[in-house]
């Protein structure tokens, strides 16, 4: 029987790479100019580390982690996200101690034992970026400004800054109160999901996309109402500091984010060239992750993109597939040595030439020249090798010349160059 790949779990195709890789060498170029570093972290990691990072009461933590015990019996877990593991790395190389102002930026595969579904999967991909050692909302600012501006620079339209306070540990448990009241009178409403989740994680009710759920939050009470006086400072700075920037944003007193531990800011940005799962960033601050996990009392704030959402969404017009510069069409065996040697320097000055490895005929060689979409073709005959000559043909214009054999690799070099 053949083996497939598993559900949810995909392939990225070589025709696909182009967008991939766009994406991620745009994301290095923007977040490294704002100061940020590359951290690789593990896709393997201790479960509690996640179980206390992210929240024992989150959809993620209850249900959606790949886990499972080593041969030594450790409980270990794909991770399903990369903050707590970039925390983790920070503390356990008191990376603190160097500087306590850290930026760091990951790209990778997460996993989560979700329902696969178009715009999510099981293996998926992210790039965060996050900042640990400052509380100061100017970060808040900058974090969302280099966001905006990398959505930008890959090309996506019709986004949407929506942003939101969550409160801190002081003032929002009396919002968690106020919650589990209202939700109380409505428990009729809610799903079976939503009621367990109302003495657990009753914030998770405004995250559910049962329609009863929903409807019964329409009048709920906002957590924005509910913020200190610190918080609501915070939260206008960080406001200021946006507008200062030149972004337009949305309150959105709905976002609550899914996981336990955000605090104070929260933002996402919607597409609405996307469907139901229109979120292709989310992020927010979270100054309790540290002490959760054991260390000290260190603030933070980062996003998540997830790439494969913001790669349905690149411009379509735009090329990523890299064709050949040449394809070297041979005829006669005795022109093959010298289009391999041809090629070999072709290769080490990194024009992408292509040859044919089959003995073809020249039609079928020109035929995969321009399935290839290769630019020129070299056609190197017995006859016009005898002359010291050999056919040029530009594949866009279809025009052809003869050039000489001598100084042939610096000629291709210029005309391949010309237009990379
Ligand atoms: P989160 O870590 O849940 O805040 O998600 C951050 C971003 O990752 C979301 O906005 C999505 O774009 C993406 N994402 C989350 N879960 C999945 C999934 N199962 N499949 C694909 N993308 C996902």
């Amino acid at each position: 029987m053949e083996i497939k790949a598993i559900r949810g779990f995909n392939d990225i195709l070589p025709d696909e790479i182009g967008k991939w890789q766009f994406v991620e060498k745009t994301a290095r170029e923007v977040f490294e100019g704002f100061g940020f570093s590359e951290i690789r972290i593990p896709i393997l990691e201790r479960t509690e580390l996640f179980a206390r990072g992210i929240g024992e009461a989150t959809d993620i933590v209850e249900k959606e982690m790949y886990t499972f015990a080593d041969k030594s019996g450790n409980s270990l877990t794909l991770r399903p996200e990369a903050t707590a593991s970039m925390a983790r790395a920070y503390l356990e190389h008191q990376i603190y101690t160097f500087d306590p102002v850290a930026k760091f930026y990951c790209i990778g595969p997460m996993f989560r034992y979700e329902r696969p579904q178009k715009g999510r999967y099981r293996q998926f991909y992210q790039i965060d970026a996050e900042v640990f050692g400052v509380d100061n909302p100017m970060v808040d600012a900058e974090i969302i400004v280099m966001l905006i501006h990398f959505l930008e620079r890959v090309g996506l339209e019709k986004l949407e800054l929506q942003i939101n306070s969550l409160g801190c540990r002081k003032c929002r448990p009396r919002y968690r109160q106020e919650i589990i009241n209202f939700l109380k009178k409505k428990s009729f409403q809610l799903c079976e999901d939503c009621q367990r989740r109302l003495e657990t994680n009753p914030l998770r009710v405004f995250d559910c996309k049962v329609e009863t759920c929903q409807a019964a939050i329409v009048d709920a009470p906002k957590v924005i109402d509910f913020i200190d006086r610190e918080c609501q400072d915070h939260f206008g700075k960080v406001k200021e500091y946006l507008e200062a920037a030149g972004l337009t944003y949305i309150l959105n007193p709905r976002m609550v984010r899914g996981l336990d531990y955000y605090t104070r800011t929260a933002f996402e940005v919607v597409s609405y060239q996307l469907g139901s799962q229109n979120a292709v960033t989310g992020g927010g601050r979270y100054d309790n992750l540290f002490q959760e996990i054991g260390g000290p009392d260190i603030p933070g704030i980062g996003f998540a993109i997830g790439m494969e959402r913001l790669i349905s969404l690149l411009p379509k017009d735009k090329v990523f597939i890299q064709h050949p510069h040449l394809f070297i069409a041979v005829l006669g065996d005795e022109t093959i040595k010298k289009a391999y040697q041809l090629i070999n320097q072709l290769h080490l000055e990194g024009i992408r030439a292509e040859l044919d490895y089959e003995g073809k005929s020249l039609k079928s060689q020109m035929r995969r020249a321009d399935k290839l979409k290769a630019r020129y073709v070299l056609i190197m005959g017995e006859e016009e090798l005898k002359k010291g000559r050999a056919v040029l043909r530009n594949m866009e214009d279809k025009s052809q010349e003869e050039i000489p054999i001598e100084g042939l690799l610096n000629a291709l070099k210029e005309k391949v160059r010309r237009k990379v």
